[in-house]
């Protein structure tokens, strides 16, 4: 793990005689599988990550669970009949499969998509249920539209989840923290005329999508932004979402504004990106803020610097939760909502 100053949650001595709590985060084999070999997309990614974190002493621990498939009355929450039909049914055209890339596309990809969403669906359940943290091992799909896909997102599992935070898990105010190098250009699409929903994006001005759509606030930065102008942008964020006071917070954490990054045009360093990691979680913890973890985007070269950046997401989100459940026990937060 790269250095840094602690954070306050992994300042003290933790109870012994507490049981650790762990960091569910959703993964199955089919998220590197689903991918053909031969696509420019590095699927390499999710199975490095998931054996350095099987491998890894973390300080504290981190279960994989598996997701079952969303189902289509998910999707449709967001995503139009026809569309979601099309796509299942094997009936995009070239056009569309070219808009959304991950080609050449074998059988597998549609389980592979909806794994994906079911995991994301998983985590937000988990955390409106108990508290803390919890994260899917890949989404974060925030370039799909309702009636389209693109740049790798065919459904968009953020706003799917803000639809199920706010229509069936009683949640008044959803808030997406969207900290990817690329503009959340589908989710404020998506979530645009939805109230108790805010969208924040902190990108790169001059990278894909190069049409965006108006989030609730954007925050661009210039190509060649490092990390002080990254961070200072990412507090900004977190001051917005602060004084909405949202009931969970969904967190895009692509590692993509890396500077080894191949697609992001940003300079941020390895610190710098667990820096920006430890503002959000300590916000969380220090709010009791239940928030769900979407991976998002990293395509460094070689694709090593990607997976330790996501490893050191993975090793803070972990104390953080774990900080969070023993500070409130496993359903403390939904006690202390019910009591207000
Ligand atoms: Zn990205």
């Amino acid at each position: 793990m790269s250095g840094g100053t602690p954070p306050p949650w992994l300042e003290g001595e933790d109870d012994p005689g507490l049981p650790k709590s762990s960091l569910s985060i959703w993964y199955h084999d089919l998220y590197t599988m689903g991918i053909d070999p031969s696509a420019r997309f590095p699927r390499d990614r999710y199975h490095l990550l998931e054996d350095r974190i099987k491998g890894a002493q973390l300080p504290s621990p981190i279960e994989f669970r598996e997701p079952r498939p969303a189902s289509t009355d998910d999707l449709l929450r967001v995503h139009g009949p026809d569309y979601v039909d099309r796509f299942l049914g094997g009936r995009l055209s070239d056009r569309e499969i070219n808009r959304i890339g991950l080609k050449p596309w074998r059988s597998s990809f549609a389980q592979r998509t909806l794994l994906i969403m079911g995991g994301s669906i998983s985590a937000l359940e988990h955390v409106c249920q108990h508290g803390g943290i919890s994260g899917n091992m890949a989404g974060g799909t925030h370039h799909s539209h309702a009636d389209f896909g693109s740049g790798y997102c065919v459904f968009n599992d953020i706003g799917v989840c803000a639809k199920i935070a706010l229509e069936r898990e009683g949640v008044e105010r959803v808030a997406v923290l969207d900290l990817d190098v690329h503009q959340g250009d589908g989710t404020a699409a998506i979530l645009r005329d939805t109230p108790g929903a805010l969208t924040v994006s902190v990108h790169c001005e001059a990278n894909f999508p190069f049409r965006k759509v108006a989030s609730d606030f954007d925050l661009p930065l210039p190509a060649g932004a490092g990390d002080s102008e990254y961070l200072d942008r990412v507090q900004e964020g977190l001051d917005i979402v602060s004084g909405f006071s949202p009931d969970v917070l969904l967190f895009q954490a692509g590692v993509d504004a890396l500077a080894s990054d191949a697609l992001g045009k940003l300079e941020v360093s390895r610190l710098g990106m667990r820096l920006r990691n430890q503002m959000v979680l300590s916000h969380v913890v220090d709010q009791g803020l239940p928030c769900v973890i979407f991976m998002g985007g990293g395509y460094s070269d070689p694709i090593g610097h990607t997976v330790d950046a996501f490893l050191d997401l993975f090793t803070d989100a972990a104390i953080a939760n774990g900080r969070m459940q023993r500070a409130t026990g496993p359903e403390g937060r939904h006690r202390e909502r019910e009591a207000v």
